[in-house]
């Protein structure tokens, strides 16, 4: 609670509307609320809308809670990032295979690969900018759902004499979420991320409004805003373990026989760690790219086609004696033995004598 306004107080009154142009929010005496810690008096219009919440639900049902919103923007999150990385991987396809022959003029494959993922791409950046809306949303719904609210003089007459449902009230427009975040919220954004955010909005808002193409990001930008957006508003490090939770998530889990699901979790962090420089690599997935990678001892173990034996695993602590992998595609720790191998210079080896750097068993 960044304002001395008390969490219980926030639950129990309005703070007016959220929009600029009405003077009343931001509190009036206040050009930067947002930057400081201001008082309940400051807010000309604080409204008691109702009392203490009630537990039936009886003024407005079904309120958004911060896990539903949080776990629904993850997912669009997701989509977002997996939809740019299968489009940077499409491009290989078509590398190194001559233009049409039947064709007048030489035809370029690539060239017309991405014109032809333009709109999946518009796309991805449709579905960034939705979760983003919703994990700031549940910033905002860890204080208090009803700080979601627009304006009184939108909210739906009938309200005020039967009960009505969230779906019946405007919410405040998404331009002005880090503003009450900044004010009411846990703990404040940076001017930077404010930055990051404006950009992602707008540029939604350029291609759903206008179809403009010019606006259409290219693959590494959707996977860098996702990855920025969650290391900003779930927690540091925290992609890893969120992606594999959506890949594992049912109903394909459930029917996954030939281990589809590790496949795709090592192709998807085998990109990510290619793609991205060291510094985000880093900052965003928690290890070094710079580290020696190895094939994990339990994922080389499933059903997976030769080419999907990936090396996503690093030595951790990275020292020369170190006896412990961690996989980032299955996030586990595994114990390795450290044994030279005939046919590499690796000396990494499981415990059935797979050597885990080039996979052929140790005699
Ligand atoms: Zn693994
Ligand atoms: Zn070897």
């Amino acid at each position: 609670m960044l304002s001395t306004v008390p969490p219980l107080a926030v639950s129990l009154y309005g703070l007016g509307n959220g929009r600029s142009r009405d003077a009343r929010w931001p509190p009036h005496r206040l050009r930067e609320p947002a930057e400081r810690g201001c008082q309940r008096g400051d807010f000309r219009r604080l409204i008691r809308v109702g009392g203490p919440p009630r537990s039936d639900n009886a003024v407005i049902g079904d309120p958004p809670t911060k896990p539903d919103l949080e776990a629904a923007g993850v997912e669009y999150l997701y989509m977002a990032l997996n939809e740019a990385i299968s489009v940077a991987q499409g491009e290989e396809f078509f590398i190194g295979i001559p233009g049409d022959p039947e064709a007048e003029e030489e035809v370029d494959l690539v060239k017309e690969y991405w014109v032809s993922t333009r709109r999946q791409l518009a796309k991805s950046a449709s579905l960034l900018q939705m979760g983003t809306e919703l994990l700031l949303k549940s910033r905002v719904a860890e204080v208090s759902p009803y700080l979601l609210l627009d304006s009184v003089s939108s909210w739906p007459k009938a309200a005020s004499k039967a009960d009505c449902n969230w779906d019946d009230f405007r919410t405040i427009d998404a331009r002005l979420l880090p503003q009450v975040i900044n004010t009411v919220g846990q703990s404040r954004l940076a001017d930077e991320f404010i930055a990051t955010l404006d950009r992602i909005r707008k540029r939604r808002n350029a291609i759903v409004h206008s179809a403009s193409e010019k606006a259409v990001p290219t693959c590494e930008e959707i996977v860098h805003d996702v990855l920025e957006v969650a290391h900003n508003l779930i927690g540091t490090h925290c992609w890893p373990a969120l992606h594999r939770a959506q890949a594992w998530a049912p109903p394909f889990s459930r029917v996954d026989y030939h281990d589809q699901i590790t496949v795709e979790l090592l192709d998807d962090f085998s990109f990510l760690l290619d793609s991205l420089r060291p510094a985000d690599v880093r900052k965003y997935l928690g290890i070094s790219k710079k580290q020696r990678r190895y094939l994990c001892p339990s994922c080389r173990l499933g059903d997976l086609p030769a080419e999907a034996r990936i090396k996503v695993a690093v030595l951790q602590p990275n020292r020369a004696s170190s006896t412990t992998l961690f996989c980032i595609a299955c996030g586990d720790l595994h114990s390795i033995r450290r044994k030279q191998c005939a046919d590499c210079p690796g000396n990494v080896v499981d415990d059935d004598g797979c050597c885990l750097s080039c996979a052929e068993y140790l005699s």
